[in-house]
């Protein structure tokens, strides 16, 4: 006889991460199975040295990793090595419509450059910069922008649909593998939620080069955030995401957050505990937001990968608790404390917060002890680990019937 108490089998969610290679960013690496990186860039002139500097040591202290700055004229890259001497993360230039100040910018101790091809000047100088970047050991983003693609690839398809967008990205990777490069890394943004996730979806069939995603131009948060959101977790779930950048209007310092945050709830990166409470309602029996803002001021900073539920009434607290790590699940004025699904205690409201903080360090120590402790770590991990780039002849690319 089976117990019914005992589950017959353990569901998993099914996933797999799009495989891709690994490309070195500075000491930050991109694809394969790392935590998908977040990014920024920073908006006054570049060469205003200092205040490119003071941007992106805010943009470091809120957790950026990568950071970008444009590079549209001469004295925008005469500066890029006296900000690359004063920051901490790697530094990638953005380039559009001048090939020249791509060659220019190579010429710094940059660690990433972003080439859009659509506004480049053609394959020929292209070449070039493929050319000097792979002299200069730098990798490159490929950033294909569904409003800037190039007249080619938007009429072969009537308008710049994401085949369009992801056919331009594939010829110039064929133009830089051509040249004996593969440090490359793509990007396929539209400022349309659609197309972005059509676009990555379709590209992640065909190529295994890393990728860097994003809506672009989402405009004014907190909308901007929403719309962020929406564009990438379809394709955060189905794999796809390298490295994120989240864009929004005005200070980039607030972009860090918002895609921390995307990436937590798609649980493709978690970096803090996951507070689970509910929205109230009439049968509430404790002050709840009390207790989650309690929360929330003495967990802040902390980076442990655990899910704290903390329920207003009996409805659904003791089901989200023994789903939790750690939950309560309360009653009027006081609690009933779950770990890993058992209850551990029962509490008065006031000793709630108390509580929890006390079995959190408790379940800590534990968890150390049975090595399964995770701070900040990729939840979700690619099957296979390409920690050596993959031969041209060896991609297996398919290509789709619609790109032929
Ligand atoms: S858990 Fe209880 S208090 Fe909270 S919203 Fe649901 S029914 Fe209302």
């Amino acid at each position: 006889m089976s117990n019914p108490t005992q589950p017959t089998a353990i569901y998993q969610h099914p996933f797999q991460r799009h495989k891709t290679r690994e490309v070195k960013v500075g000491g930050v690496v991109i694809g394969g199975n790392n935590p998908i990186v977040v990014q920024s860039m920073t908006t006054p002139d570049t060469h205003f040295i200092e205040e490119t500097v003071e941007q992106i040591h805010r943009l470091e202290e809120a957790g950026c990793e990568l950071v970008r700055v444009t590079v549209p004229k001469a004295e925008d890259a005469h500066a890029l090595t006296a900000i690359k001497n004063r920051i901490g993360i790697p530094l990638i230039c953005d380039i559009h419509f001048d090939y020249k100040m791509a060659l220019a910018a190579l010429d710094h101790p940059i660690d990433k450059i972003r080439i859009n091809p659509g506004n480049i000047g053609g394959m020929d100088r292209f070449r070039q910069v493929v050319r000097k970047a792979k002299d200069k050991g730098i990798p490159m983003r490929i950033g294909v922008n569904a409003g800037s693609l190039e007249r080619e690839f938007a009429m072969k398809y009537g308008f710049p649909c994401p085949p369009a967008m992801v056919d331009s990205a594939l010829k110039y990777i064929e133009i830089a593998e051509s040249e004996g490069y593969h440090d490359i890394i793509v990007s396929l943004k539209s400022s349309d939620v659609m197309t972005v996730v059509e676009a990555y979806r379709i590209y992640a069939r065909q190529a295994d080069y890393p990728t860097h995603i994003g809506v672009t131009e989402a405009g004014k948060p907190p909308y901007a955030v929403t719309k962020s959101a929406c564009g990438l977790a379809p394709i955060l779930l189905d794999g796809i995401g390298d490295t994120i950048r989240i864009s929004l209007l005005g200070d980039p310092v607030p972009e860090i957050a918002a895609a921390f945050d995307i990436l937590q709830a798609t649980g493709r990166r978690v970096r803090k505990p996951e507070l689970i409470a509910c929205p109230t309602c009439g049968r509430l029996e404790i002050d709840l937001e009390k207790i989650i803002a309690e929360l929330e001021e003495r967990l802040a900073g902390n980076k442990l990968a655990i899910k704290i539920s903390v329920l207003g009434c009996i409805v659904n607290g003791p089901g989200e608790a023994r789903e939790a790590d750690l939950g309560i699940a309360a009653g009027k004025g006081k609690g009933v404390v779950f770990k890993r699904g058992e209850i551990v205690r029962h509490v008065l409201e006031k000793d709630m917060v108390d509580a929890l903080m006390e079995e959190m360090a408790i379940w800590e120590k534990e968890e150390a002890e049975k090595g399964t402790l995770q701070f900040g770590a990729p939840t979700i991990r690619a099957d296979v680990h390409n920690d050596v780039p993959v031969p041209v002849e060896d991609t297996n690319r398919i290509r789709l019937p619609m790109l032929n």
